[in-house]
């Protein structure tokens, strides 16, 4: 699905995370891993230049998002990246929710807070948004206004704290500091539909789920 010009939504598929191409040049975030290949085949049909898939960035530990990251590397033969504090663990990626058997994939780059990835038409600024783990990260672009959210927040709620890692108090901190940017033209979270001026999810979303923020 197109969700903006140079963004697409590859994945979403069962338990996966929704998987993003950026510019044809960045993955963000990776699914479960039960649907590599249709992920694959995807890439095929949007004409994605596979071999120009150059990064692999994961905005956070859990199986959902990380599961397929190892393979993703392999055949595309792309970086993974994920926030400093991501504990690629067993017990931190929650896999025995997902019913996985984890194989967490070599991480070529730790970022932080202010790291910025830049894309032909992007650059993303790396925000640290713990809460709903240690490890979350949103992506910020100022100048399109486009947020990747991960599991902090999506168009109809906010990321569950209630698993290991998790943190009431830290989310609520992570969904101010989203409240205090300045309007989000398109709202891409880690699961269910983005919403953005493109593709309407509905009238309002955005601000709906914004002003829910306390
Ligand atoms: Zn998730
Ligand atoms: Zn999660």
């Amino acid at each position: 699905m197109q969700i903006t010009d140079n963004i697409l939504l590859l994945n979403g598929a069962g338990m996966d995370s929704n998987v993003y191409c950026i510019d044809n040049e960045l993955l963000v975030d990776a699914g479960t891993g039960s649907f590599v290949e249709e992920t694959l085949e995807q890439m095929d049909r949007f004409d994605v230049d596979k071999n120009n898939i150059k990064k692999i960035v994961l905005t956070h530990e859990h199986f959902d998002h990380t599961g397929a990251a190892k393979d993703f590397k392999e055949k595309l033969g792309a970086k993974v990246l994920i926030h400093d504090e991501a504990e690629l663990t067993e017990e931190r990626s929650i896999s025995h929710a997902f019913d996985g058997d984890f194989e967490p994939p070599e991480v070529d780059e730790r970022l932080s807070e202010g790291d910025v990835l830049s894309t032909k038409n992007y650059s993303f600024k790396v925000l640290h948004t713990p809460g709903h783990s240690p490890g979350s990260i949103s992506l910020w672009d100022e100048e399109s206004k486009v947020l990747i959210s991960g599991d902090l927040l999506f168009i109809d709620g906010f990321g569950r704290t209630d698993i290991p890692g998790g943190d009431e108090e830290t989310i609520k901190e992570s969904l101010r500091r989203i409240k205090d940017l300045e309007e989000i033209s398109a709202l891409l979270p880690g699961h269910g539909t983005p919403a953005s001026e493109e593709n309407i999810y509905d009238d309002g979303a955005i601000e709906n789920i914004l002003s829910q923020i306390q």
